[in-house]
Order: structure tokens, then sequence, then C-alpha cells
């Protein structure tokens, strides 16, 4: 191991990942640590016993960037060829599907762990293992500290620190561990809601549709899989735990009364995962040479699966920026400049998702009424759905 490097990766999620294989080939020294082994994640499986695992909507422009390393083609995924949009208890619904934009898929399903195996699949070197637990100003960049399971506590220099390390970022945290500099300023607004994960079969086949079901609750998507639907259930934490915990054939009975008839009944459903659903970002700016991504640097409610396609653009241009602008990476202004790039995008899929988890669990019959329409005028208004698809497929950002 050296002593210093021109960039250091915090983090191996698929965020972490994208940027380490996109800085593979140039000739950046490069130190990537993630504190966990690749892949992991246990498989969804009905009457395995096995938890669910999350599983990820990922867009079609996602693949595009995929696809640029290789990666893509090795991820078991399902196509989405029509997505379903509806409300419990109100009218409107919306229909899109990808013959309309003469594409092959809306989006495609894949599990959490798949997309960390594909990458490490492609990338020519796997991370050390170990954690990345403090930074501090050093003459010629950062002093960034380092906790190896086998080697114990090792200190790098390095001209650029990036942290992909996820939704628990300790170092994002306005009090971050002692000795540890601050990312930057966390916002955090809790929806006091989970997220319940389960791999569930019903009676009738998905023809590749994914449906997200908005009630008061919360959000319910159903994603087509290989074994049917990956359920993630957003709702009340207390109401998530009692989900968790009751038998089968009583959650399956409350799913088929939450989701409604349309896929006829629920018949099997492997083991619940719950997941504390918040949403988090920073407002100011990162310290000077370092720079977040992905969920270290916001963390979305899952409503609409926005969240690693978001952080997948994150390291997609900040792997430009960094080739582009190779000799400054150390300059202050080189990490605040990257942030008021990537703000638009950001901002945008903040306000998206936060709006949509809030009117559209807001108990208003007005408000519902309101909703019933929207969903009716996106699905009459050829412009308004082509809108909603380019910014599920591309981001609100992309412009297309
Ligand atoms: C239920 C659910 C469903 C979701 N569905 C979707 C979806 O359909 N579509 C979508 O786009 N998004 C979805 N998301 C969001 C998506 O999972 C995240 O946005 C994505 O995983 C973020 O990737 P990341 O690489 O930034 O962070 P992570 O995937 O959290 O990876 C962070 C990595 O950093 C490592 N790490 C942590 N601390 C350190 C440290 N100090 N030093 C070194 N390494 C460290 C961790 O071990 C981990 O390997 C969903 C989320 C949930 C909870």
């Amino acid at each position: 191991m050296d002593s210093s490097y021109d960039v250091v990766i915090a983090g191996g999620g698929p965020v972490g990942a994208l940027l380490a294989l996109a800085l593979g080939e140039s000739p950046l020294s490069l130190l990537h640590v993630d504190s966990a082994e690749a892949g992991t994640g246990t498989r969804a499986g009905i009457g395995t016993g096995a938890g669910a695992e999350r599983p990820i909507a990922l867009s079609h422009g996602s693949r595009l960037l995929l696809d640029r390393y290789g990666v893509f083609r090795r991820i078991h995924n399902t196509p989405i060829l029509t997505i379903h949009v509806s409300q419990r208890g109100g009218f409107g619904r919306t229909l899109m599907r990808a013959d309309d934009y003469a594409l092959p898929a809306l989006g495609y399903v894949a599990a959490y762990s798949a997309i960390r195996a594909a990458m490490a699949g492609e990338s020519k070197s796997a991370p050390l293992i170990g954690r990345v637990t403090a930074w501090s100003d050093a003459p010629a960049g950062l002093s960034v500290s380092l906790q190896l399971p086998d080697a114990g506590h090792r200190e790098v220099q390095t001209r650029l620190l990036v942290l992909a390390d996820g939704g628990a970022s300790e170092m994002r945290a306005s009090s971050p561990p002692k000795g540890a500099a601050s990312a930057g300023v966390s916002r955090i607004r809790d929806y006091a809601q989970s997220a319940l994960v389960a791999q569930v079969q019903a009676e009738k086949p998905h023809r590749n549709t994914a449906y997200e079901r908005f009630t008061p609750q919360g959000p319910l998507a159903l994603l087509p899989n290989d074994e049917g639907y990956a359920m993630v259930w957003c709702t009340r934490a207390e109401e998530a735990l009692e989900l968790r915990e009751m038998g089968d054939r009583a959650f399956l009975d409350r799913l088929g009364a939450r989701f409604g008839a349309r896929l006829g009944k629920f018949v099997a459903c492997s083991k619940r995962q719950s997941f504390p659903l918040a949403l988090r970002y920073l407002t100011a700016g990162t310290a000077p040479r370092v720079i977040a991504i992905g969920n270290a640097a916001q963390t979305l409610h899952p409503v609409g699966g926005q969240g690693m396609n978001l952080g997948l653009r994150d390291a997609w241009e900040l792997a430009a920026s960094i080739l582009k602008r190779l000799s400054v990476l150390d300059q202050p202004d080189f990490s605040a400049g990257f942030m008021a790039q990537r703000s638009a995008d950001r901002r945008a899929e903040i306000s998206l998702t936060d709006s949509l988890v809030r009117v559209f669990s807001h108990p208003d019959r007005l408000v519902g009424a309101a909703r019933g329409a929207a969903l009716m005028a996106i699905d009459t208004l050829p412009r308004a759905r082509r809108l909603l698809a380019a910014a599920m497929m591309y981001g609100l950002r992309s412009g297309r």
C-alpha cells in the first residue's frame, strides 16, 4: 500500500464502484476502500426462509451508463415494459409503455447484490476492505485515516477524498466521529415510515409490468422479477413492524386489501425485511477536497425508485470532471464547482420524491380528488406522459 494517492474513494456500493470503474483506465493513482465484501445481501426466495433483499429499478439512463463499462450485461434483470400508477380509494390511474417511446424497456428490476456483483466482476481490482474513519488538512492535500482489519490504523495522503459511503455515512453527520471533519451540513426529514421488502407471488403473472400504488399510509410498489413480484411497501413505521412479524397468511391478506384485486390473490411470500425511511441531504458545500456522492450526499425515499439512479449519475459526472481537470483536483474550488454542477439534478429529484410522499399520503379528500385528476391528466395528455416517462428513464434534468 502506498502512502499517497490522487483520489481516495470511501465506499464500494454501486456508486463508489462505478466511480472506481470510470477512473480505472486513467493515469490517476486510486485507493478504493469498502467496509463490506462486494455482493453482500441475501437472495430473496419464496419458501427458502431467506429474507428478501432490496430490489432496485434501474432506469434506462442507468443502463446506458452501466453499458459503457460492460456491467449491465452481467446483471441478471427483468425488463419493465409497462408502469402502472394508481391511488387506493380514489379515481385516476396512468399507464406508461416502453413501446410508446420506442425503447426496449422503461427500466430493469435487479437485486442490489446482483448489481454489486456485476460491478465487482467488471473491475480489475477489488476494493481494499476497511473503513475510512476521518480526514484532516495536510500540506499537500488531505490526510485520510483508515481502519483496516489486517493492518489496523493507517494514514494516507490524497488530493481528493470521495465519500460514497452510503446513507449511514458517519462523515456526513453533523457531529462526525471524534477527529473527523464533517462533509457538510445535512438536512433530515423523518417520514416516520419504513419500507417493507419481500418477494411475493400473485395469481396473475406480471407481464413485465411494475405497479406503483399510492395509499394514505405510503406508496406500495410491486416490481416484476423471475419469482413473481419484488415488493417495496412503504407504510407507517409501527405498521411495518407489525407486517414484518405477522404470519404469512395474515400478511398476504393485508397486502391484498391494500393493493386491491388487480393481480388476483397473493398466494406466497418470503420473510420480510424493513428499512427506516428518511430524506437526508447535504445543504451546504462539502469541505475543500472532499466530495460526497450517491446516498452519502442524498438519501431519498424509495418512491419512484430514483436514489441509485441519481447516485450513478453523480459518479459518472464526477468521473468526467476529474478526468477533465486532473491538474486542479486539490484546488478548493473543485469540490464546490462539482456541488454546483450537480445541484439542479439533485434538487429536482429530492423535491419530486419528497412531494410524491407528502401529496400522495395526504388524507384530505380534496387533495385526493386533485391527485386523481393529475393521474388522469398524465394518462390522457401525451406530452405530460412523455415528460414523466423521460424523468423516470433519464432523471428530471435530462433535457430529453
Ligand atoms: C427499500 C429500498 C428500495 C430501493 N429501491 C430503489 C430503486 O428501485 N431504484 C433506485 O435507484 N434506488 C433505490 N433505492 C436506493 C438505493 O438502494 C441507494 O440509493 C443506493 O444503494 C446508494 O448506493 P451507494 O453506493 O451510494 O450506497 P450504498 O449502497 O449504501 O453503499 C455504501 C457502501 O459504503 C460502505 N461504507 C460505509 N461506511 C464506510 C466507510 N466509513 N469507509 C468505507 N466504506 C464504507 C458500505 O459498506 C457500502 O458497501 C432503494 C432503497 C431502499 C432502502
